[in-house]
């Protein structure tokens, strides 16, 4: 059976004219300090990564507390200057502790004005509405999201966890594409491809950025039984086929929908990094990728 296309060059992030690598890394889970983080990123950019993901939020639960990923990303950048080159920075606002969510015009104004600040950089080429507003109309978050482009501060606008209407809300105010989504999406997270959100995104042709691709780490270090086992045996039996990791085979699964998700790799470890690109070694077929689905259901396709 022929192999499902999974393509190593890079494409446009959407209707934008940013171009990306097919593998993205985030920084949710980044701590420690610049050297560390500069090494992580040197690992990322050595197997091509050109999308690196952040959010104001990120790093709330450190001692640094709010802003600290976005600020550790900043002094990275600062001490070489030619790393700003070549790489899209995508991070996201709207997350507020406390409350939870603001998508106001002004506040977007204030959270965007901070993270630059915080990245030291001059313009975001991604910004993302991090969780949706639910108190906000969203022609307000389209003014927000206007005057920030008009003044130069972001690129490209995304949306992170919104559901297809609300996206098309938003879209229906805003004159220009919001060209990402960016949902939850691994084998054991399978909602997008039935809640019309990849659909959305193929038939707006919007970019997907797949979080936590590896189920935040639950693929690999899965439990001894229950539906992950299931999974995991499915994947592990195609990785033993491929010569490859489980974790390539997952990612490889993720991003053989036709939407062609872009994995955001949350690993810390630089050599976990690097090993993400066996990824393009895989060659699932049709039946591989539904035995997989078959798995991570608990039942059959109907
Ligand atoms: P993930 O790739 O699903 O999980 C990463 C975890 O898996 C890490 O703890 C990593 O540990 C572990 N892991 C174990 N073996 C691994 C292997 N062989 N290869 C890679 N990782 C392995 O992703 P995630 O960190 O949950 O999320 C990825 C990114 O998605 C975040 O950084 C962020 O940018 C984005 N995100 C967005 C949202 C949102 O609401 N928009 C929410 C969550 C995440 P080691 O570090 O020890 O390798």
């Amino acid at each position: 059976m022929t192999a499902l296309p999974l393509s190593e060059s890079p494409r446009p992030l959407g209707k934008s004219e940013i171009s990306v690598h097919p593998l993205a890394w985030g920084m949710w889970r980044m701590s420690g300090d610049a050297a560390a983080a500069r090494e992580r990123i040197a690992a990322a950019r050595d197997i091509g990564i050109t999308l690196f993901d952040t959010a104001d939020i990120y790093g709330i639960d450190s001692s640094h507390g709010f802003g600290s990923a976005e600020a550790l990303l900043g002094e990275v950048l600062k001490a070489d200057s030619g790393l700003r080159r070549g790489m899209v920075i995508a991070t996201k606002g709207g997350i507020v502790p406390g409350i939870p969510y603001n998508s106001g015009a002004t506040y977007l104004q204030e959270a965007c004005n901070a993270s630059l600040k915080r990245l030291g950089i001059e313009r975001i080429d991604l910004y993302q509405i991090h969780r949706p507003d639910l108190l906000t109309h969203p022609a307000e978050v389209a003014e927000g999201l206007i005057k920030l482009k008009r003044a130069g501060k972001i690129d490209a606008v995304g949306v992170s966890n919104y559901t297809a209407a609300q996206t098309a809300a938003l879209q229906a105010w805003l004159d220009l594409p919001v060209v990402s989504h960016q949902p939850e999406f691994s084998p054991l997270h399978l909602a997008p491809m039935t809640d019309g959100v990849l659909d959305q995104a193929m038939e707006r042709d919007m970019a997907v950025l797949a979080w936590s691709p590896l189920a935040g780490g639950r693929l690999i270090d899965a439990p001894p039984d229950g539906t992950p086992r299931a999974v995991v045996d499915e994947l592990d039996r195609l990785a033993h086929r491929e010569g490859v990791s489980r974790a390539c085979v997952a990612l490889a699964w993720v991003m053989s929908h036709p939407s062609r998700p872009i994995p955001i790799i949350g690993s810390q470890s630089p050599d976990r990094i690097r090993q993400c690109k066996d990824v393009f070694k895989v060659r699932l077929d049709r039946a591989d990728w539904y035995a997989v689905l078959v798995a991570a259901r608990g039942a059959p396709m109907p």
